[in-house]
């Protein structure tokens, strides 16, 4: 499957993500670098490699404490007692995860590995507290809490919460293939056939965001399309925390990578900063610039929002301008900026 960018900023991300997700793995995979990622994958080697990453971002400890969650549910008595036990003794686990994870690239071996790590954590403290763990138990529990991330991208994306074990990785899979229509064709790679988009198979659904759509009654997305959406979250700058994201978009991967790669964001410095710096380069190379957005994420899965700054090639080339006096805008006068914001009264210098 070539997937090619198409100047939707949701699929596009999500191409970018992918790739991140392909290096990470060190997979291989075709690219010219700026507007195209190609791969032999099948969707449900993808989506496997996506749960994967997701499980290795989360860390072992993420696990270990919703495995105990679970599992202490409806004992109220022995949560309580559980709760006192770790706070005077704290039980983790000391498991690379993301080693683990990039050495395995099986989801299956993946949760046996830190099933059997998770165990040995909590076994004493769960004989203390009289519950009985075995690991079975702790796999199939894992097998929820690893493929239910997709969840956090996708609301309801796998929402069959009877499924057990592995089977909870089929039905994600079968997810991908459902309601294809054979007669229709997917909007995006116009080469497979597809389903209709709704809120369970694409990120932010039309209903919410007519304007950046075709401008199509009806779109339609293929198993590759759907699943390289779900590594959407791959291209996110998180604003510390796993709710508030930013990105800068431009529909070109190499722009993206040197856009956002290493972006950490603390104040608007270093997001102006990133921009400026590249778009001078950019500049220097190719005596041009282009238009490209920031984009805000608020990831609520029941109410999720996105903000839009668009950023001109104009507004680029005057950023550039003035970008002296930006620099001292939020280093010399930082202060005043944030009373600017703070308090909507303009400048206080
Ligand atoms: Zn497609």
């Amino acid at each position: 499957m070539r997937y090619v960018l198409t100047g939707n900023f949701q699929y596009d991300l999500g191409i970018y993500g992918l790739k991140k997700i392909f290096d990470f793995f060190d997979e291989e995979y075709k690219t010219d670098g700026k507007f195209y990622v190609e791969t032999d994958k099948k969707p449900e080697e993808i989506l496997e490699l996506i749960v994967l990453k997701l499980t290795s971002d989360k860390g072992a400890n993420y696990f270990l404490s919703k495995l105990a969650d679970t599992i202490l549910k409806d004992k109220k008595e022995a949560k309580k007692e559980y709760e006192k036990l770790i706070k005077e003794n704290p039980v983790y686990v000391e498991l690379d995860l993301e080693k683990l994870v990039k050495k395995e690239k099986s989801l299956d071996k993946v949760i046996e590995f830190l099933a059997e790590e998770i165990f040995k954590a909590l076994e004493k403290v769960f004989k203390q507290v009289s519950v009985q763990i075995n690991k079975g138990e702790i796999e199939e529990i894992l097998w929820n809490k690893a493929v239910n991330l997709l969840n956090n991208i996708l609301l309801n994306f796998q929402a069959n919460m009877s499924a057990k074990g592995k089977s909870v990785l089929e039905k994600a899979v079968q997810k991908l293939y459902k309601d294809i229509d054979e007669n229709t064709i997917c909007s995006f790679c116009e080469q497979n056939p597809a389903k209709r988009i709704t809120r369970d198979t694409f990120f932010f659904a039309p209903a919410q965001f007519n304007a950046f759509w075709f401008n199509e009654p009806s779109i339609f997305i293929c198993p590759y399309c759907l699943v390289s959406n779900l590594a959407i979250t791959q291209s996110f700058a998180f604003l510390g925390n796993e709710v508030d994201a930013v990105v800068i978009y431009r529909p070109n991967l190499e722009d993206m990578r040197n856009l956002n790669e290493g972006l950490k964001i603390t104040d608007i410095r270093e997001l102006a900063k990133k921009v400026i710096d590249y778009e001078k380069l950019l500049l220097k190379q190719e005596a041009t610039t282009k238009d490209l957005q920031i984009i805000e994420f608020h990831l609520d899965p029941q109410n999720p929002h996105l903000e839009f700054y668009m950023l001109t090639d104009e507004i680029i080339d005057n950023l550039l301008k003035i970008s002296n006096e930006l620099e001292k805008l939020y280093t010399t006068y930082k202060d005043s900026l944030w009373g600017q914001v703070k308090e909507k009264k303009g400048y206080k210098s």
